[in-house]
């Protein structure tokens, strides 16, 4: 019996880790083999963390069309993989590439899928998991009995810990045919995406529409700079043009996990929190005292933002 994580890239996401965490615990409770699927350029980094996390198989996948993202090569080639493999539950960390492949994946597999998961547990012929529905409001457990299973994790409040003792993989090379394959896919434009990422940064200056304007919002520019961090926003603000979509935090945006969340004057909507909720500390600015941000803040100042960021500027700058 086997259970595999697959990841693919020039480089491993952030979750990886946590992902390889929750996909140990599930391997060793049903006595299953943990293989981890690595495609492309991110090969290079994996023996390493698969060696810290009790991977029994690094199973390599090479061919010049997995070197970009391609969508079509890389479902025909973790496809062929798992004909090969057999395995009864393939894992994915939940990155915005995986929300598209691993559907797609249990489509032409057959097998049951779950998005969103945070959790699993083995029972007696199945697998319980644990997601998130509703844009993160409610958690459902599935109850998978099918004999494979595509289950995508999202990794924000799952902690990495390495296995109790390392030991190297093995590794395998594992060919597939691509040759038949016509990427549908094109990339016509993507966010901008150079420099630190959102999802890697310890502290975060986040503000929504409570800004009033796209030039308020440089008040949070500021802020984050004078604090050694970075700067974000809800979706109403990207979608009124006041920042770029790849700053944008939440369900559809960055899913990050800072030291520090700073939101000022953001709601704090279900779908916002899906992308920051894993903060060590949130504080929260809003002048409605029961606004929802409120039920996840530890500190609250509640008063207008535009009079309290001038005031933090200053003493983050002192
Ligand atoms: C399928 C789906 C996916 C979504 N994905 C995302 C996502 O990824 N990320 C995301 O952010 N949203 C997402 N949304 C949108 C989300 O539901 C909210 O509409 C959005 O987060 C609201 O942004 P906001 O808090 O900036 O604005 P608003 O809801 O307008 O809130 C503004 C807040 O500012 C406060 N305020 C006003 N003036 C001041 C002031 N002067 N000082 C202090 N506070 C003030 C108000 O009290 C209010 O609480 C999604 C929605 C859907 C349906």
């Amino acid at each position: 019996m086997s259970i595999v994580l697959c990841t693919w890239g020039s480089f491993i996401e952030g979750g990886t880790e946590e992902a390889l965490t929750l996909a140990r615990k599930l391997a060793a409770s049903v006595g299953a083999e943990l293989h981890w699927a690595v495609l492309g350029a991110a090969a290079t980094e994996a023996p390493a963390l698969a060696e810290r996390h009790g991977v029994t198989s690094l199973d390599v996948i090479d061919d010049p069309k997995l070197a970009d993202f391609q969508p079509d090569a890389l479902v025909e080639a973790l496809v062929q993989y798992c004909g090969q493999l057999k395995p009864t539950t393939i894992l994915f960390n939940q990155t915005v590439a995986a929300r598209l492949i691993a559907p797609r994946v249990a489509g032409r597999l057959g097998a049951a899928v779950v998005m969103n998961a945070f959790a699993f547990a083995a029972h007696e012929g199945g697998l319980d998991v644990t997601a998130t529905a509703f844009g993160g409001d409610t958690h459902v457990v599935y109850r998978l009995t099918a004999p494979l299973s595509v289950v995508s994790i999202v990794t924000t409040t799952v902690v990495a810990e390495p296995a109790a003792q390392a030991a190297p993989p093995a590794r395998r090379a594992v060919a597939v045919d691509l040759s038949g394959v016509t990427e549908r896919f094109r990339v016509v434009s993507s966010p901008k995406a150079e420099g630190p990422r959102l999802e890697d940064a310890q502290i975060i200056v986040s503000g929504g529409r409570g800004l009033g304007s796209a030039q308020n919002y440089d008040l949070v520019k500021q802020l984050a700079d004078a604090l050694g961090g970075m700067w974000g926003g809800s979706r109403a603000i990207v979608d009124d043009g006041w920042i770029d979509s790849s700053r944008q935090v939440g369900l559809t945006g960055k899913i990050t996990r800072p030291g520090l969340y700073l939101a000022a004057g953001i709601s704090g909507a279900s779908q916002h929190m899906a992308g920051c909720s894993a903060a060590k500390t949130i504080v929260a600015i809003n002048k409605d005292k029961d606004a929802s941000i409120y039920r996840y803040a530890r500190y609250g100042i509640v008063a207008d933002c535009l009079e309290v960021l001038p005031e933090l500027i200053k003493a983050a700058r002192a």
